[in-house]
């Protein structure tokens, strides 16, 4: 994309910060937004106007065709500040290829690494003081991209806005969660959209993920959408095992391919562990917890890091898990993974940006 070349990075300040309005140590997820947002066009085939400005509203279309056709993805990041004040975002080269595989799977344009990581580190440079240094707290950062063409009917949008917001999140404390195995309900499909981090993912899970609130779970398992016989992912994370001496995690194009997952089941392999990554049936996981060979199970995505499993539902009965104190590799890994995104430890792998 030689698109970048023209790119001219204009920074308009605020001209009064809301900072001290802020209440750090009583944060509400995705509540309070930044001073500051990147905000880029593309428009006849190129990357034009990048610009960190104030945050706040936008003016669109009514016929804006993200709102009807639903070409919109975002990603999801978290940056951290180190005792001595340095600010270090977590792998976002990851989600920046990851984005770009939405966008590729939803006839958008990539964003190049000058709009999206140069942009990141500007955008963070500029509201540094809004990254928390209380005990347990990150910046969110929330990078998206939504077609802007001001017409209507189906085809790729000739327009996109592609902007970071971020907005500082509060010590994530995850009590274990409940899960009920989907078996009706489908969130993706060999061929689908399911690896990729598109709005219509997220609206299509809420109505089922109500009727699994309905009857007392706290979030949906999902399974394949032929024969809801294999496991895929859980909610917005994705879904890790350690069954009899092996840490499994399902996988293929129907799951999101998080962050999270692929960090933890790297750590799984460096630490010596033996780590699969391959189809998990609902049977297999139900065999195993009757028999005690599920010794682990949770959820991993870049809000929590680790949400333990506690019990899951299958047709109709209900399958405790073991007490999450005795669960020797998440425990180990989650100590890990905070230590070093807050800088305590050595970072061996450059997952520090
Ligand atoms: N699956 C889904 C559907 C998600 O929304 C997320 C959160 N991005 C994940 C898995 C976990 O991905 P990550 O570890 O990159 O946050």
């Amino acid at each position: 994309m030689s698109a970048t070349e023209q790119i001219s990075f204009r920074v308009e300040p605020v001209t009064q910060s809301r900072l001290s309005q802020v209440d750090f140590n009583n944060l509400k997820f995705g509540q309070i937004m930044s001073d500051h947002m990147l905000v880029a066009s593309y428009d006849n085939g190129k990357w034009e106007d990048v610009s960190i400005v104030p945050y706040g509203d936008l003016s669109v279309s009514p016929s804006m065709s993200a709102l009807h056709y639903g070409q919109a993805i975002f990603e999801g990041i978290k940056g951290y500040k180190f005792e001595d004040g340095t600010v270090s975002i977590f792998r976002p080269d990851k989600n920046w290829e990851r984005f770009n595989k939405s966008a590729a799977r939803l006839q958008m344009p990539e964003v190049p690494e000058e709009i999206f990581m140069d942009g990141l580190k500007k955008l963070l440079d500029v509201d540094r003081d809004w990254v928390p240094a209380v005990g347990g707290t990150s910046l969110y950062i929330r990078p998206f991209m939504f077609a802007t063409e001001a017409a209507l009917g189906v085809h790729p949008s000739k327009s996109y806005k592609f902007i970071i917001i971020t907005c500082p999140v509060g010590a994530y404390y995850s009590k274990p969660i409940s899960l009920k195995v989907e078996t009706h309900y489908t969130r993706a499909a060999e061929g689908g959209v399911g690896f990729s981090k598109n709005a219509g993912n997220y609206a299509l899970s809420l109505y089922p993920t109500q009727l699994a609130n309905d009857e007392g779970y706290d979030q949906i398992m999902w399974t394949d959408a032929l024969e809801h016989k294999y496991i895929e992912e859980a909610g917005t994370a994705n879904l890790i095992f350690r069954i009899g001496d092996t840490i499994i995690t399902p996988h293929g194009d129907t799951i999101l391919h998080g962050v999270t997952r692929r960090t933890i089941m790297e750590l799984a392999e460096k630490w010596g562990y033996k780590a699969e990554q391959r189809k998990v049936s609902v049977q297999e996981l139900i065999d195993g917890i009757k028999e005690g060979k599920v010794t682990e199970a949770f959820a991993a995505g870049t809000a929590a890091t680790i949400t333990h499993i506690d019990r899951i539902g299958y047709e109709g009965e209900d399958y405790s898990l073991p007490p999450v104190e005795g669960r020797e590799f998440s425990n180990k890994v989650l100590n890990y993974l905070n230590d070093l995104r807050y800088g305590r430890i050595e970072d061996p792998f450059g997952w520090n940006f």
